[in-house]
């Protein structure tokens, strides 16, 4: 297995790897680039099939995040861990202090998060061995709202300002009566619709678990919709709340909405898809700038900020949007193009 000469290398600055013999931990952490900062990334406990997925993966999602945090104004770079192995069956505490450990011999060039496979508990005892764990104590929220150390609270308020910033852009409307389908009603998706709803959205929901369905129809007046007609609404917003890699030729081709603004991470299947999305006449907001607010609230709990702080900051969404839309048209190029190359100027040295 090559690293240097991997296709996702991309000039990372540093990967190590790492085996614990006594508690059975392999883990692998990535950093991609720290000219803006020190990294910051989740870990993600996964049963990766190889040491090869493993390492595609934690080199892909590390760059990911130097162009997540440079878009959000964060004085951070990119990074990001993964441990290999299953969650449900080979988590355990001893892992968990190793990881730690393992952490801590980075001296502060990686400070790790929450990610799939891992909860805030894990991170307590990660934390036990090493003080480069942010995320597991909220000192600032969003409307009042703690989520046990998951900023979906923050995430759900990004994503809102960002679809209302993309409404008024291209529909030169505020959002009521603009009709928003949701696809995914979890920690942010639930969120969003409520913060729709309050400004006189009109909603139509969907998701795998007919409780969540349930829950908007009751609370926001919204439409139930079967997860497999989303795509065919006559809306004029498709917002993705759920999984990643939904917008591929054919769903692309279903949608008759104006706008797409979302959480979900990895929307476009293919980045030449950003293209198509022009070519109909749909304006997309790149889903690492709209779903940044999660990234956001990790830093601010790291600084020394306040409510007003955060809040302001993830407000900041909106100038970001508003600058990759203008260049966008200016330039007659996709807006996940666009995004690409203003991060890439700001983490460029
Ligand atoms: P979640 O797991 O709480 O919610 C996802 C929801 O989508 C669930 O209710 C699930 O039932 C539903 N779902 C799954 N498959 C579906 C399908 N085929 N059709 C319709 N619904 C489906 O996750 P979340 O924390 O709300 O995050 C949502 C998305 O946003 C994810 O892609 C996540 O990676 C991304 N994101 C989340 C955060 C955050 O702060 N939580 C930050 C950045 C990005």
């Amino acid at each position: 297995m090559s690293v240097f000469e991997h296709s996702e290398f991309d000039g990372h600055e540093h990967v190590a790897f790492h085996q614990d013999k006594a508690s059975g931990l392999k883990a692998i952490i990535a950093v991609h680039n720290s000219n803006l900062g020190n990294a910051l990334g989740g870990c993600r406990m996964w049963p990766y099939s190889s040491d090869e997925e493993a390492l595609r993966d934690v080199l892909r999602l590390s760059k990911g995040m130097t162009y997540k945090a440079a878009m959000a104004g964060l004085k951070q770079g990119g990074g990001k861990a993964v441990i290999l192995g299953n969650p449900r069956t080979e988590k355990t505490p001893e892992k968990m202090l190793a990881m730690g450990k393992f952490i801590n011999s980075l001296s502060g060039q990686y400070i790790s998060a929450e990610d799939s496979g891992l909860t805030v508990d894990d991170l307590k005892l990660m934390a036990k061995e090493t003080a480069y764990v942010s995320g597991i104590q909220a000192k600032y929220h969003i409307n009042s709202e703690s989520a046990d150390g998951n900023p979906a609270p923050s995430t759900a308020y990004g994503v809102f300002v960002g679809l209302r910033t993309s409404v008024e852009h291209t529909m030169n409307s505020d959002l009521k009566n603009v009709k928003v389908a949701i696809q995914g009603l979890g920690h942010v998706g639930m969120r969003l619709a409520k913060h729709l709803c309050n400004q006189g959205a009109k909603l139509y929901v969907t998701d795998i678990h007919p409780e969540n369905i349930e829950k908007a129809v009751n609370e926001f007046s919204a439409i139930a919709v079967n997860p497999n007609d989303i795509y065919d609404l006559d809306v004029d917003v498709f917002a993705p709340c759920a999984m990643g890699a939904i917008l591929d030729a054919e769903n692309i081709g279903r949608l008759r909405v104006k706008v797409i603004a979302g959480a979900a991470n990895n929307q476009l299947a293919k980045e030449v898809f950003g293209q198509l999305l022009v070519d109909k006449g749909i304006l997309y907001a790149p889903d690492y700038v709209i779903n940044a607010g999660g990234v956001i609230d990790i830093y601010h709990q790291s600084i020394a900020s306040s409510d007003k702080g955060l809040r302001d900051h993830i407000e900041k969404i909106s100038d970001t949007l508003l600058e990759i839309y203008r260049r966008a048209e200016a330039q007659g190029i996709a807006t996940n193009i666009v995004a690409n190359q203003i991060a890439e100027e700001r983490f460029s040295k």
